[in-house]
């Protein structure tokens, strides 16, 4: 099986024909049709084996997962997504690996309406890099750089699963359950909140390497500080249920990754139609103040040490 072969075969017509994709895989680059009077929202993100994900990782969760993360950013950003391309670097064409990858894959993009309209294919040690793009209307997309004092910041879902479940299953010290296993490996993108909360958040940012470090960035944009009330942190039941001691529970919720969360900003006043315009429970965990940085407190009010900030390359 040859590189074209293996386009062909696993990922020609892997989303369905969609109207304004005018050109999609086959050609030298695909053509797209952007209405007027929107902008194009684009995000690049690569997966490399044995740092976004353990090597064991099944190759179902891979497609899913690396689609997921470029979702999320689209997501974040109140943006309707339209289109992807696909680079792969594989060790080898595994028509078995290939199948499930690109199962995983077609099963997100088509919740989604995503369609596939090209890529690269190379061999060497496996990376997923994906550029996602998406529509939002001109001036309209949700920034890092709005939060302004006194809004509330909010975070959608529950924080702490994932960063939990990678930790039990590297360790071997505990099995984890299932749901912050599928939390781990098969996030699951919040766009339909991300196209509500246009016109109703100052700010958003999605939540892919800790809440800490990702808020500080939403901070560091809008020239902002936050307060942000430990207590508050939304919880699963099992995460709960798994019984951390104090320290590492805020460790995971703050400085662990892969969340998957949108945390937003908005005046207090736009909670209500935040709440009912929104499909999944969006939770408030402290507001925004005129001091900069990032403040951690607990239920009486006592500054808590920020655990380090979130996972970072070339540190
Ligand atoms: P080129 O040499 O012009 O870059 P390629 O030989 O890399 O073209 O790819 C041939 C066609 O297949 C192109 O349209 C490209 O977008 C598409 N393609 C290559 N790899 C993938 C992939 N993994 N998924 C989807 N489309 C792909
Ligand atoms: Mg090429």
């Amino acid at each position: 099986m040859d590189e074209f072969d293996l386009i062909r075969r696993h990922f020609l017509g892997l989303t369905p024909a969609s109207a304004d994709v005018v050109l999609g895989i086959g050609d030298d680059c695909a053509l797209v049709r952007v209405p007027p009077g929107s902008e194009l929202a684009v995000t690049t993100d690569s997966l490399v084996a044995g740092r976004h994900f353990p090597p064991a990782t099944a190759p179902y969760d891979i497609g899913w997962k690396s689609l997921a993360v470029s979702l999320s950013d689209l997501a974040a950003m109140g943006a309707q997504p339209r289109w992807f391309t696909l680079a792969l670097t594989l060790e080898q064409a595994d028509p078995a690996w290939l199948a499930e990858f690109a199962r995983g894959l077609r099963d997100l993009a088509v919740q989604h309406g995503i369609a596939l309209v090209g890529g690269d294919t190379t061999r060497g040690p496996l990376n997923i890099n994906i550029t996602a793009m998406g529509l939002v209307p001109a001036g309209q997309a949700l920034r890092r750089d709005g939060a302004k004092v006194d809004d509330v910041v909010c975070v959608t879902g529950t924080l702490g699963d994932a960063a939990c479940a990678l930790r039990d299953w590297q360790s071997g010290a505990a099995e984890p359950a299932a749901e912050m296993f599928a939390r781990l490996n098969r996030p699951v993108p919040r766009v339909a909140a991300g196209l509500a909360l246009r016109g109703l958040a100052h700010a958003a940012i999605d939540l892919s390497d800790g809440l800490a470090g990702d808020l500080s960035h939403i901070l560091a944009a809008s020239g902002v500080g936050a307060v942000i009330e430990a207590e508050r942190l939304p919880t699963s039941p099992e995460f709960l249920a798994r019984g951390l001691a104090p320290a590492a529970r805020l460790h995971s919720q703050l400085s662990g990754g892969d969340d998957y969360e949108l945390c937003v900003c908005l005046p207090h006043g736009r909670l209500a139609s935040a709440h009912a315009a929104l499909d999944v429970p969006l939770t408030v965990i402290g507001r925004i103040v005129a001091a900069p940085g990032l403040r951690v407190v607990d239920g009486a009010g006592a500054t808590i040490p920020v655990p380090p900030h979130g996972y970072r390359h070339f540190e």
